[in-house]
């Protein structure tokens, strides 16, 4: 498989995530059927496919664009997002 292209926040200067001091994305493992629409979707990788189960990386607020991408392409609603507490999380700013 070829290797996914993600965006670097960290070299991208118009996006900044400062982590969400809470958890915003919660995953039902009991509810995931394995189909791995998460992991394709999301545009910073931070999806992975384990024994036909989905995982999220322990530190997915470090880097999270809060796009919802992965809650909409989860169709076994093994996957609730909300948003990080205001002053928290990505902020875009204008070129
Ligand atoms: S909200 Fe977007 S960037 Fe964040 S984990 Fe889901 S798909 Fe990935
Ligand atoms: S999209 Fe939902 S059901 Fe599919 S692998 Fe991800 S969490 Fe599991």
């Amino acid at each position: 498989m070829s290797k996914k292209h993600t965006i670097d926040v960290d070299k991208f200067s118009l996006v900044k995530v400062k982590p969400s001091p809470r958890n915003f994305i919660f995953f039902r493992e009991e509810s995931c059927d394995g189909c791995g629409n998460c992991a394709l979707i999301c545009p910073m990788d931070l999806w992975r496919m384990r024994k036909g189960r989905a995982s999220l990386l322990a530190k997915y607020r470090e880097r999270c664009l809060e796009c919802g991408s992965c809650y909409l392409a989860c169709e076994k609603e093994a996957i609730e997002f909300g948003y990080p507490p205001a002053g928290s999380g990505v902020t875009y700013e204008r070129a």
